[in-house]
């Protein structure tokens, strides 16, 4: 293997001269205690940066092997050590060195959520690190800039990596903390399923946040208390007992007047699917991994769902058991999401009332005499929700502060009064059984049909030249087909959009070929990161920039492909 001095020749040899003759920096080069990789050079200083890669050895690394060795504390690690060369770069920032991307040293940069990430890996036998970042190389006009990218390359980075990938003895009880709060999440994960609860807020969480666009949690909020008949005590591994609410697997109602946290709380439930960091105010806010957020979402493309559970007699005589659109309305969509939430295995159905379209959730009565049901439709959610849990096991927590009549149906009742939780489920249960609303029957419900199989899909031009491409984390492109997914609410991250670009792409290369149901398809690509990790997504290039996507948006990003062409046979 070459040598840092051969690549550091090379630079010099280099100098001023025009911008391709970078290309030759191409490969490998054996630094003190950690080889760097120049994996692709850039075509020119304003293209998208270079990708270069450090692989650190064990013996630089020095991490303790029971820092990584369970699959939860690697991410972890890697989490901290990418929050950390993140910094340390900042600290330093180039980015006024030249032209284009001159001077830019540019990794993950994680949010509030602790997530796996193409950025750091962390080899579990033998402790290496890989670490994965863009490098803009540096030019002055088109022409190269050596001794910059010599700075950067043989100064800051050997700083980086040293300050970031490195174990620091000093630092011991920061990394355990990190850890031991790994472990402790899990924990409540695993006691989760153990008592029946699909959530627990521990007392003392931060659940509102700094602002409408900050995830950093509130100065001087109300901590979370939970009810006394709610309370539950766990013994977790390292904090020893802790306290908390837990929501029982059924159907949960959350009510109160406007302006009172029911939306705070059903957010950091909807987050709670991911881990936190220490400080977030989240730490111990955990909800069932599989839990999903239905809203209702007009606009969205529909492939041939059978969504008669909710809606039958359509206008035009369209059958519901096979409904396809291009353009849902408010209630179609928001029974589409519903059904696919089932179809892709979720446990539980996250709701707030401000997100629903209203003639989807619930019909009182007075309508329902006026408008006959041969006119109508839609048999509405509530009538709905306990077939779901019964049939198919799904729990539902639902913020409803509108209409009463949810609770006939609901097994448990909280009220938010002035952030602060109450457990109503008695004198809701009583006032209800006084007002003599009926609660409507499960009349005549249906098995969804999930048979719905993805052929094969057309669009691409050239396999060998696919674009794709991320906004935010309001959606992507894939050869200049737009899929939005702006209202999936519970992706955290814009690296989760680019990976689910990636996934879109290798499952319609590799796996829908035709003769797979929808949900085959979802195992099949399941199955396929669990093996080959999410590089799998990279192909020859294995970039830094992509997050692990949860099954349920790989299937609601699916499903938002106008270009997948799904049928039933
Ligand atoms: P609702 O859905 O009941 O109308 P929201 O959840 O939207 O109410 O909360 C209303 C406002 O109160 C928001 O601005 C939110 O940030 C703030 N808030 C929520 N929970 C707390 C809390 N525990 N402490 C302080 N402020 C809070
Ligand atoms: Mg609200």
């Amino acid at each position: 293997m070459r040598t840092s001095e051969d690549l550091r020749k090379m630079l010099f040899d280099i100098d001023h001269r025009s911008y391709p003759a970078y290309k030759q920096t191409k490969g490998e080069y054996r630094f003190d205690g950690y080889v760097l990789s120049i994996d692709h050079v850039q075509g020119d200083p304003f293209a998208s940066p270079s990708k270069v890669s450090v692989r650190v050895g064990a013996g630089m690394a020095g991490f303790p092997e029971d820092y990584y060795t369970a699959s939860h504390r690697r991410v972890a690690l890697e989490d901290d050590l990418t929050r950390r060369f993140a910094e340390a770069v900042r600290k330093n920032d180039r980015r006024d060195s030249g032209s284009g991307k001159s001077g830019l040293i540019a990794s993950s940069r994680p949010g509030q959520e602790v997530l796996e990430r193409t950025c750091c890996r962390v080899i579990p036998g033998s402790g290496e690190i890989i670490f994965r970042m863009e490098v803009g190389f540096p030019a002055f006009g088109r022409s190269i800039n050596s001794k910059e990218l010599i700075h950067m390359l043989f100064d800051l980075l050997p700083e980086y990596v040293k300050t970031a990938l490195t174990y620091h003895e000093k630092e011991k009880s920061r990394y355990e903390d990190m850890l031991y709060l790994a472990d402790d999440r899990l924990a409540i994960r695993e006691a989760l399923k153990e008592e029946g609860l699909v959530a627990f807020v521990a007392d003392g969480a931060v659940l509102p946040r700094k602002s409408g666009v900050s995830d950093l949690p509130m100065e001087k909020a109300v901590p979370f208390k939970s009810p006394e008949s709610l309370r539950f005590k766990l013994t977790l591994p390292h904090a020893g007992e802790i306290s908390g609410m837990g929501i029982r697997e059924g159907i949960t109602l959350i009510v109160g007047g406007g302006y009172h946290g029911k939306s705070t709380l059903l957010k950091a439930l909807e987050k709670g699917v991911y881990d936190h960091i220490r400080g977030d105010g989240r730490e111990y806010v955990i909800t069932e991994n599989s839990a999903m957020k239905i809203r209702s979402e007009d606009g969205r493309c529909v492939h041939s769902e059978d969504i008669s559970l909710f809606i039958s007699n359509l206008p035009d005589g369209r059958d519901a058991g096979d409904f396809s659109t291009e353009d849902a309305s408010g209630s179609t969509s928001q029974a589409a999401n519903v059904i696919e939430a089932i179809e892709c295995g979720t446990g539980t159905l996250l709701i707030d009332e401000d997100t629903c379209a209203t003639n989807f959730m619930v019909r009182d009565e007075l309508m329902q005499r006026v408008i006959n049901k041969e006119k109508e439709p839609i048999t509405p959610f509530i009538d709905r929700m306990r077939y779901i849990k019964d049939s198919f096991g799904i729990s539902c927590i639902l913020v409803a502060g509108s209409s009463g009549a949810f609770f006939g149906v609901a097994d448990n009742i909280i009220q938010m009064d002035s952030y602060v939780p109450y457990d109503i489920t008695d004198t809701a249960k009583t006032e209800f059984e006084k007002s003599g609303i009926r609660s409507s029957g499960i009349s005549d419900a249906k098995e969804p049909d999930f048979s719905r199989m993805v052929s094969r899909v057309g669009i691409f031009r050239d396999k060998d030249r696919i674009k794709v491409k991320s906004h935010g984390k309001d959606g992507f492109s894939i050869d200049r087909e737009d899929v939005d997914i702006r209202y999936l609410e519970q992706l955290a991250d814009h690296e989760q959009t680019l990976a689910l670009a990636q996934i879109v792409k290798l499952a319609s290369l590799e796996i829908i070929d035709g003769n797979k149901t929808f949900r085959s398809v979802l195992d099949q690509i399941g199955q396929r990161l669990d093996k080959e990790g999410l590089e799998t997504l990279c192909g020859r290039l294995p970039s830094c920039g992509l997050a692990k996507p949860r099954r349920q948006e790989i299937a609601a990003a699916l499903n938002r492909c106008r270009f997948l062409r799904i049928i039933r046979k």
